[in-house]
């Protein structure tokens, strides 16, 4: 059981990193959730946990293209024993037409970030004797595709800095890895759906399996449970020596 450590999730107001944060409180983990937005539903999230599991859960407003947000949420946070590197955004474009302020907001939000709060939370790490980093980063962290220059680029140099941080913390009690998700069916991921309907003049389902679901063999999505319980597993005392690598959650797509 995680009970008594606290789990720093970023982005987690929705999709994978809420489902990550459900699945810490069910494993007795108190949460602390975080967004940008800092609207009355994040705050809602935090109550729903709390009531459903009885751990504590908190929100905490943080923009993750901040270096300097991305520290307070830490400090904010008081304890962080289990810190889940999440907030990620994408845009699609040929890199010869990539937006500027696209790519620097990607390589932010997607990357950087995750230096300022690992940078933050290390030493909490060290000073309470347990850590686990915990960063999502893709099966684009390891395998690339067209028109997502800026997205691959972040999530390879999250999967480099995952290492880095592993063999800093070698010697401690402490583990950094990097689960690679392939297409999890996320609000992010639905909202696609229509769009490409139209633009292929295809139906959902076609949609989802030939379109979406092309590069992962399963033909089926992973789910946020299924990310969240990953994310848990990394945390157990069977991980203790996994440290320093990435753990593909993409039904086939990096055999391939
Ligand atoms: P999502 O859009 O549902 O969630 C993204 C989260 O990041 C949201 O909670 C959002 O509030 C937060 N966020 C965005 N910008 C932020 C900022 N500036 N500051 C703080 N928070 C911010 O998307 P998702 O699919 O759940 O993605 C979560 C992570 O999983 C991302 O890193 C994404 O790259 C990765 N991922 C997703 C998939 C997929 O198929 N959905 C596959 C592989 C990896």
């Amino acid at each position: 059981s995680l009970s008594g450590k606290t789990a720093v999730v970023t982005g987690s107001n929705s999709g994978i990193g809420l489902g990550i944060a459900w699945e810490m409180a069910r494993a007795g983990a108190n949460v602390i959730l975080n967004s940008f937005t800092d609207r009355d539903e994040d705050h809602a999230l935090a109550r729903e946990i709390a009531d459903q599991t009885g751990v504590e859960a908190r929100y905490i407003r943080a923009d993750m293209s901040r270096g300097d947000d991305c520290r307070a949420l830490i400090e904010q946070a008081g304890s962080c024993d289990i810190l889940v590197n999440n907030a990620g955004i994408q845009h699609v474009a040929p890199i010869d037409q990539f937006p500027v302020e696209k790519w620097d907001a990607i390589i932010a939000i997607n990357l950087t970030s995750a230096f300022h709060t690992t940078a933050a939370a290390l030493p909490k790490m060290r000073a309470a004797g347990w850590g686990r980093v915990v960063n999502i980063a893709s099966a684009h962290g390891l395998t690339a595709s067209p028109y997502k220059s800026a997205y691959i680029a972040a999530k390879h140099g999250i999967v480099g800095m995952t290492k880095t941080v592993a063999l800093e913390t070698a010697e401690e009690p402490i583990t950094a890895n990097a689960i690679c998700p392939g297409y999890v069916l996320t609000p992010l991921v639905e909202a696609q759906i229509p769009d490409t309907m139209k633009e292929y003049d295809m139906s959902r389902d076609d949609v989802v399996r030939n379109v979406m679901l092309a590069r992962q063999p399963s033909k089926e999505f992973a789910t946020v449970e299924q990310l969240g319980g990953t994310a848990v597993f990394l945390c157990s005392d069977a991980a203790a020596q996994i440290t320093g690598t990435t753990i593909s959650v993409d039904g086939g797509w990096t055999a391939l």
